[in-house]
């Protein structure tokens, strides 16, 4: 088949650009293996209190995309073709690569298995019934995802005993030292266990700390240890379009250095801004409204990028905003996102 603008994933990336176009009238296609959109967001609260986000993180794309959309993956990307794996090729313009990011060692924050809505609200629930069985669960890595779920458990779950192992002396690195303190106080209250300077390897179900010696039994464990780039479809004919962390290189337009017609985006570009959904939202808002203009002659304005900002719920009652110039945990600000994780903000968006 055709298309004008071929768009590999449908996150919030590859979702917002796909809106753009399809309001000026550009024609789209976007693959995805998943046959549903989810806001990333909620999911760690669905994990510990499901009956709070009531399922609205998924939406089905068929329900939210304006343009074309096919359930598949792309295998391999070529100059004009991409091959997907259900055997059909695209012919496209041009192309934008949206294809994300997946955390191996934590395959229920971005799911690896459930293509299917169902399955994955099944894969959810099951999370949930083991940890409404466990009496200790232990976290690896205290990052934004550890840190946010040792809460999220802590506070839905008050007898369950939290253990937050993390590598180094603090919390939420890269984060302002002010935002770490008030996340280590914020969970401390909630009674979450926090371990630093830990370096837990797991034999047999039981964990054991590499540095201390000391070994723990729980009886579920998560290890939230970072991210990586969904680059395969690309290691066959572009791999030197990739920088050695696996991330497309992009240029000021989102324009893919040195490909005519190829853009990417989202947590796949090294677009030089913080790994964030919000943050791909905004340049596929950017890049769908910039190849509108493309397409049509017109020139086009470089990529604003965006300061650093974040808000990492603690529960379901407070939380740690910051912005480019404070540090706060006021509920006004913490509540905007306590609401409803940002789920109707995120398909407004969409629809904009
Ligand atoms: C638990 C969790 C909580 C988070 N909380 C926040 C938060 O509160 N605020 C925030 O701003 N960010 C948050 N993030 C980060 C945010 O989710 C990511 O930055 C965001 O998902 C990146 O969006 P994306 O569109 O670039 O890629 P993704 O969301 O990773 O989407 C990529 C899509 O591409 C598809 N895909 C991959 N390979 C192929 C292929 N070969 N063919 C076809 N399709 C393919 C995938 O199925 C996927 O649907 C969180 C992340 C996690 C995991």
């Amino acid at each position: 088949m055709k298309t004008q603008v071929l768009i590999i994933g449908g996150g919030f990336a590859g979702v917002a650009t796909a809106q753009k176009l399809e309001k000026q009238g550009i024609e789209t296609t976007l693959v995805d293996r998943k046959d549903y959109f989810e806001v990333t967001y909620a999911v760690l609260r669905d994990v510990a209190a499901p009956e709070k986000t009531n399922g609205q993180a998924r939406q089905y794309y068929q329900d939210i995309l304006k343009g074309n959309f096919i359930q598949s993956g792309v295998k391999t990307l070529n100059k004009t073709t991409a091959l997907l794996e259900n055997g059909d090729t695209v012919r496209f313009e041009k192309v934008v690569i949206a294809s994300g990011s997946r955390y191996p060692s934590l395959p229920l924050a971005k799911s690896l298995e459930s293509t299917q809505l169902t399955t994955r609200v099944e894969e959810l629930k099951s999370h949930n019934s083991k940890l409404r069985s466990a009496s200790h669960v232990l976290i690896i890595g205290g990052g934004v995802v550890g840190v946010e779920l040792a809460g999220e458990i802590a506070y839905a779950m008050p007898k369950t005993k939290v253990t937050l192992a993390h590598n180094s002396d603090t919390l939420l690195n890269g984060f302002k030292e002010k935002a770490q303190n008030k996340a280590l106080k914020q969970l401390t209250d909630l009674g979450v266990i926090v371990e630093f300077n830990t370096r837990y390897k797991e034999n047999d179900e039981v964990y054991t700390d590499e540095n201390s010696g000391r070994y723990i039994n729980p009886d579920v464990a998560f290890v939230a240890i970072g991210t990586m780039p969904n680059n395969d479809f690309l290691q066959q004919n572009f791999s030197h379009i990739l920088n050695e962390k696996g991330l497309v290189n992009v240029d000021s337009n989102l324009a893919v250095d040195g490909q005519p017609n190829f853009y990417a985006i989202g947590d796949i570009a090294d677009v030089g801004e913080a790994k964030l959904g919000y943050l791909a939202l905004e340049q596929g808002k950017y890049l769908g409204k910039a190849l509108g203009k493309t397409f049509k002659g017109k020139p086009t304005k470089a990529y604003k990028r965006n300061p650093f900002m974040a808000l990492v719920p603690t529960g379901q009652k407070t939380g740690v905003v910051q912005l480019p110039f404070m540090v706060s945990t006021w509920k006004g600000l913490v509540n905007m996102k306590q609401k409803d994780l940002f789920i109707s903000k995120t398909y407004k968006e969409f629809a904009k």
